[in-house]
C-alpha cells in the first residue's frame, strides 16, 4: 500500500471552509492513489469552544482539583470531536473513511497522562481499515497507557502523532498542513519578509523547533528522523511547495550547509538574580532548584551571585524556595530569548560582532547570552523581541535563495 500521513492543525479544521480546503489535499493524495492517514488537532485555538485551552477552563485551569489522569480525560476531547466531524465530513463527501481515537488507532504510551510518550503504535487495526477505506481518520494528540487510560502528548503532540504513524506505517512521507507555507526563516507573525525555507534536515528543524519555532514539535522531527521518514511542512490554503525535511544521507536532497537556519525565540521568560556568599552557596541554590524540579536556562555563575531564566510560571516557585532559605532574590519579567540557529554559525570569526553591531543600533541591550555548537542566543527585553529578531534576520537571513 502506497501510504500517506496528512496532519491538519486547529486552524486547517477550525470552520467547514478551512476543512473543505483540507479536505483537497485528501482528495489530491487519494487520486494519485495513496491510502491516507489523517491526523487532526482540535478545532480552533484558545476561545474557540472545543480548543484545548478553552477545555482547561472548564475545570479552572492549573487550579483544578482533577488528577492528570482525568484532566487528561478532557483533554483529549478536542480531538475526538475535531475526528468525528471531519470523517463525517469525509462520509458525506462519499469518500471511504473510518475516524479512530488515539487508542482505537493503537497508539500506546507512558502513563504520564499530560505529557506522555508514544511507546509504539500497533498497527493492527488500522492496517486492516486502511484495506476497506480510502482514508482514516485519527485523534492526534492522544494515546492510551498499559491501563487504557487515556493519555495526552503534551503541547504540539498532534505532530508527535502523525510522525509515530508515519513510521510505524511506514509512510512516503509525513505531511504538517498548517496556516503557513512551511517553515521559515523566521517567525512570519514577527518578521513580514521571513521566507520560506525550500530544503532542510531533521537536524536544522528539530533546532529550530527546541527553539520555538513552533510550526512543528520538535520530537516529531526526531521520530521521523529515526526511520527517515521525510516530513513536508505545508500550507494547507496555499498550493505552495512548503519545506521539506529529510536528510542526505537517505538521498532524498543534498543538504546544502547553512551557516544560519533562521532566528527563533520564546516568550515568558523571567530572568533570576540570586545574592550568593559563604552561608547561602552557590551549591545549595542550585540544589534547592533542582530539588524542587526546575530546570534552568542561561545560567551565568560569577564570585558573588548567580543567575538564570526559567519560564513565567516557575517564577512564584523559584522565589518561594530560594526565600525560604534566606536569599535574596531579583526577578526581572518579560525576557524573551532570541536564538540565531544554523549548523555553521559559531566559530565563524565575527559572529558575535555581528550580533552585537546589529542590536546596538536599534537601541536593544542584551540582557544576556549564550552559544552552543549551532545556536547563539540572547536574552532580551519582550519590548525589544520584534526589532530584535528583525534586526538579526537582517543581519543573517536577507541572502537566503
Ligand atoms: P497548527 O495549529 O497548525 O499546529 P501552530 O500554531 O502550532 O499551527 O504553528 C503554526 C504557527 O507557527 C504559524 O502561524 C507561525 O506564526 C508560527 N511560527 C513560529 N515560528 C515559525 C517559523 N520559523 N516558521 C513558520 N511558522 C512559525
Ligand atoms: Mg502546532
Amino acid at each position: 500500500m502506497k501510504m500517506i500521513v496528512q496532519k491538519f492543525g486547529g486552524t486547517s479544521v477550525q470552520s467547514p471552509e478551512t476543512r473543505e480546503m483540507a479536505f483537497k489535499h485528501i482528495k489530491r493524495a487519494v487520486s494519485d492513489g495513496y491510502k491516507v492517514v489523517v491526523v487532526v488537532s482540535a478545532i480552533g485555538r484558545y476561545g474557540d469552544p472545543y480548543a484545548t485551552d478553552t477545555l482547561l477552563e472548564l475545570i479552572g485551569a492549573k487550579k483544578t482539583k482533577l488528577s492528570k489522569r482525568e484532566q487528561a480525560m478532557l483533554l483529549s476531547v478536542g480531538e475526538t470531536i475535531s475526528c468525528a466531524v471531519f470523517t463525517n465530513m469525509l462520509k458525506e463527501s462519499g469518500v471511504l473513511a473510518e475516524g479512530f481515537s488515539g487508542g482505537q488507532a493503537g497508539i500506546r504510551t507512558t502513563p504520564n497522562h499530560l505529557n506522555a510518550k508514544i511507546l509504539e503504535v500497533d498497527t493492527e487495526r488500522i492496517t486492516a481499515a486502511l484495506e476497506k477505506n480510502d482514508v482514516i481518520v485519527v485523534a492526534g494528540f492522544q494515546g492510551v497507557d498499559e491501563h487504557h487510560d487515556v493519555t495526552t502528548l503534551g503541547r504540539g503532540g498532534s505532530d508527535t502523532s502523525a510522525a509515530a504513524l508515519g513510521v510505524a506505517l511506514r509512510a512516503e512521507y509525513v505531511d504538517i498542513f498548517t496556516d503557513v507555507d512551511g517553515m521559515m526563516t523566521a517567525d512570519p507573525r514577527i518578521v513580514e519578509h521571513a521566507k520560506s525555507l525550500r530544503q532542510v534536515s531533521y537536524n536544522e528543524v528539530s533546532n529550530m523547533a527546541y527553539q520555538g519555532a513552533k510550526v512543528i514539535h520538535p520530537r516529531a522531527v526526531e521520530i521521523a528522523m529515526t526511520a527517515k521518514i521525510p516530513m513536508r511542512i505545508r500550507s494547507t490554503y496555499l498550493d505552495g511547495e512548503g519545506t521539506l525535511v529529510a536528510s542526505g544521507e537517505a538521498g532524498h536532497f543534498d543538504v546544502k550547509e547553512r551557516l544560519v537556519t533562521g532566528i527563533a525565540h520564546v516568550t515568558d521568560l523571567v530572568q533570576v538574580s540570586v545574592q550568593t556568599d559563604a552561608k547561602r552557596t552557590q551549591e545549595s541554590a542550585f540544589a534547592l532548584l533542582a530539588d524542587g524540579g526546575i530546570s534552568l536556562d542561561f545560567i551565568n555563575i560569577s564570585a558573588t551571585n548567580i543567575v538564570f531564566t526559567v519560564p513565567e510560571e516557575k517564577k512564584e516557585t523559584v522565589e518561594k524556595l530560594l526565600k525560604a532559605k534566606d536569599f535574596s532574590v531579583m526577578s526581572k519579567t518579560e525576557c524573551a530569548k532570541v536564538s540565531i540557529v544554523g549548523a555553521g554559525i559559531t566559530g565563524v570569526p565575527g559572529v558575535t560582532a555581528k550580533i552585537v553591531r546589529a542590536l546596538a543600533q536599534k537601541g536593544i541591550q542584551i540582557l544576556q547570552s549564550a552559544d552552543s555548537h549551532t545556536t547563539i542566543w540572547v536574552l532580551v527585553s519582550e519590548d525589544d523581541l520584534i526589532p530584535a529578531v528583525n534586526a538579526l534576520h537582517d543581519e543573517f537571513c536577507l541572502d537566503f535563495e
